[in-house]
C-alpha cells in the first residue's frame, strides 16, 4: 500500500486549491479527481461563463478555469489520479483510503468532494429520456442553449436558486413559470420580489410537474394542482429542478459528524472535521454560500490548517 502525507479527495476548486496550497508546503499531495462519480473539476466543468470569478473582467469558461486550477496543482508537484475513492477507514492511523484501483495510507486527508444538484423521479425527466434534452438541473449552466429559446420554461422549487435561476431564464425564454408545492417561498424576500416582480415570470403554486412529454426534445409538461387534484397540459420547451444540493458523502459511511441536511460539520471559522486530521472544505461542508471562490478559499483553509497539525504532531 502506497503512502502520502495528503489525500485530497475532489477536483473542484477546493480540492485543486489545497492541493496548491499543500503541494508549495512540500506536502506531496495526491489528489483523487473522481471518474464515474462527474467530471474531474466538478460542477464548474458543465458551467459556461463564469462572470464573478475574481481576476477574471471578461469572465472565463468554467472548463476554462478548472484546467487552469489543475494546472497550478500539477506544478508545483500534485500527483493526481483519475479515479473515484471508495471508502475510507479513520479507525485506525494512518486513515486507509480506498480508490478502485488504489490504496493509501494518508497521515492525512481533505475532503472536497463537493455536493450535487437533486433530480425529481417524473415520468419523462429520466437519463434516455428528456434529461439533457431539455430536463437540466442547472439553468445557469445549461439555459443559454437554442432549445429553450423563446419557449415558455418551468423551474420546479421555491427557494433562491428556484427564484435566481427563474429571472436568469427570462433571458432566454418567452416565459418562466416557478412550480412551487406548496403556497408560500422559501425564498429570502429580496429574490422572492425580483421572481414576483418580473413580467415574464408567473409562479405557479400548490403544484408539481406529474410528467414531461415530447418528441426529441421536451415539448409539454402535465402539471398538476395539489390542493384540487386537477391536472394541466402546458406548452413546455424546458424544465429546470431547482430543489436543492446533496453533498457528496456517502463513502464515509458515517465516520464523520454531519449536518441534519448531510453536510461535513466544521468546527467554527476552520476546516477541521470532528476527526482530527480530516478537513473538509468546499461545498461538501457548505450549503450557504456554494461559490467557486468560497470553495477555493476553504481550500486554502484547509491545507493551512492541516500542515500546521501535522506539524504540531511532529508528523513533518
Ligand atoms: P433550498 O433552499 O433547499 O430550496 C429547495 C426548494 O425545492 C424548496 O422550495 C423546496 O420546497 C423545493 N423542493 C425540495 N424537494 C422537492 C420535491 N421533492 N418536490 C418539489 N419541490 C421540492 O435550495 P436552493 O434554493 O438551491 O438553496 C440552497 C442554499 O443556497 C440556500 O441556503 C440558499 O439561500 C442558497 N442560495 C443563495 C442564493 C443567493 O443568495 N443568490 C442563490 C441560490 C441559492 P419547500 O419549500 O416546500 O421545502
Amino acid at each position: 500500500m502506497e503512502k502520502a502525507k495528503v489525500v485530497i479527495i475532489g477536483s473542484g476548486p477546493a480540492g485543486y486549491t489545497a492541493a496548491i496550497y499543500a503541494a508549495r508546503a512540500n506536502l506531496e499531495p495526491v489528489l483523487f479527481e473522481g471518474f464515474h462519480s462527474g467530471p474531474a473539476g466538478g460542477q464548474l466543468m458543465t458551467t459556461t461563463d463564469v462572470e464573478n470569478y475574481p481576476g477574471f473582467p471578461e469572465g472565463v469558461m468554467g472548463p476554462e478555469l478548472m484546467i487552469a486550477f489543475q494546472k497550478q496543482a500539477k506544478r508545483f508537484g500534485t500527483t493526481i489520479i483519475t479515479d473515484d475513492v471508495t471508502t475510507i477507514e479513520l479507525g485506525s492511523y494512518p486513515y486507509k483510503v480506498q480508490s478502485n484501483k488504489n490504496q493509501f495510507l494518508a497521515d492525512s486527508v481533505i475532503i472536497a468532494t463537493g455536493a450535487y444538484a437533486q433530480r425529481l423521479d417524473i415520468r419523462g425527466a429520466k437519463d434516455g429520456e428528456f434529461w439533457q434534452r431539455g430536463v437540466t438541473a442547472c439553468a445557469v449552466c445549461d439555459g443559454a442553449m437554442p432549445i429553450f429559446r423563446n419557449k415558455d420554461l418551468f423551474v420546479i422549487g421555491g427557494g433562491d436558486s428556484a427564484c435566481e435561476e427563474a429571472v436568469f431564464l427570462t433571458k432566454f425564454g418567452s416565459k418562466v413559470y416557478i412550480v412551487h408545492r406548496r403556497d408560500e417561498l422559501r425564498a429570502s424576500k429580496i429574490l422572492q420580489q425580483r421572481a414576483m416582480n418580473h413580467l415574464k415570470v408567473e409562479i405557479l403554486w400548490d403544484s408539481i410537474i406529474t410528467e414531461i412529454d415530447g418528441s426529441d426534445v421536451v415539448e409539454k409538461v402535465v402539471i398538476k394542482n395539489v390542493k384540487n387534484n386537477v391536472e394541466t397540459i402546458r406548452e413546455a420547451g424546458g424544465v429546470f429542478f431547482a430543489i436543492g444540493h446533496k453533498p457528496n458523502t456517502r463513502f464515509l459511511n458515517g465516520q464523520l459528524d454531519l449536518h441534519d441536511n448531510g453536510y461535513i460539520i466544521v468546527k467554527p471559522n476552520s476546516c477541521r472535521t470532528s476527526k482530527e486530521l480530516i478537513f473538509a472544505c468546499g461545498d461538501v461542508q457548505d450549503y450557504t454560500y456554494r461559490q467557486a471562490v468560497t470553495a477555493a478559499g476553504t481550500g486554502c483553509m484547509a491545507a493551512i490548517e492541516l500542515e500546521r497539525d501535522l506539524s504540531e504532531k511532529g508528523r513533518i
